[in-house]
């Protein structure tokens, strides 16, 4: 059994529609989603909420979840041994949903559905292609909202200004895929 399973209060599975066009997935649950068993919800979650509206891209539209569906202690970032036990639940996640569209929120889960050891750095500001067992669908890395929290500048070419643009992207792409959305 994974160790974090052990330590959390609850798990978080994640929210939305199970047909919603796109995904959102971080990296693993904080405190505030530990307590109350729901991704996004603490600080960093009510800033990410907050970028999502104001780009067209209300949350309510997506399907919200984590790399890893448990907190790790003191936050810290999941280990590899334990990105590999849940790893079946999300890819059951993501075939059951089937997103034209993942955001994906930070270092871990950019790399992870990238192949890649590069950085959110360089790798956010563009789509790529990403394939599961049975279609592909489209990802777009973005900032980790704590990290938004840690440079608040609104300046534009800043991260928060730059998430903005993303996200902004992302809602594009989706009013193009799907007319009405
Ligand atoms: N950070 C994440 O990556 N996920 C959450 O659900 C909350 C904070």
């Amino acid at each position: 059994m994974c160790p974090l399973a052990e330590t959390r209060k609850k798990a978080v599975f994640g929210e939305g529609p199970f047909d919603a066009p796109a995904m959102l997935v971080g990296e693993a649950p904080g405190a505030d989603e530990d307590e109350l068993g729901r991704p996004f919800i603490g600080r960093s979650g009510r800033l990410l909420s907050s970028l999502m509206e104001e780009a067209g891209l209300p949350r309510e539209k997506l399907f919200i979840t984590n790399m890893v569906k448990c907190r790790p202690p003191e936050n810290r970032l999941p280990a590899r041994k334990e990105l590999e036990a849940c790893r079946p639940y999300l890819l059951a996640q993501i075939a059951a949903i089937r997103p034209l569209l993942v955001l994906a929120v930070g270092n871990v889960p950019a790399r992870a559905f990238l192949h890649t050891g590069e950085g959110i750095t360089s790798l956010r500001g563009k789509f790529y292609t990403a394939e599961s067992e049975a279609f592909s669908f489209m990802v777009r890395p973005v900032f980790h909202p704590s990290y938004l929290l840690r440079n608040r500048s609104v300046e534009e070419g800043k991260p928060v200004s730059v998430t903005l643009a993303d996200l902004q992207e992302a809602r594009k792409f989706l009013e193009k895929a799907i007319p009405g959305f």
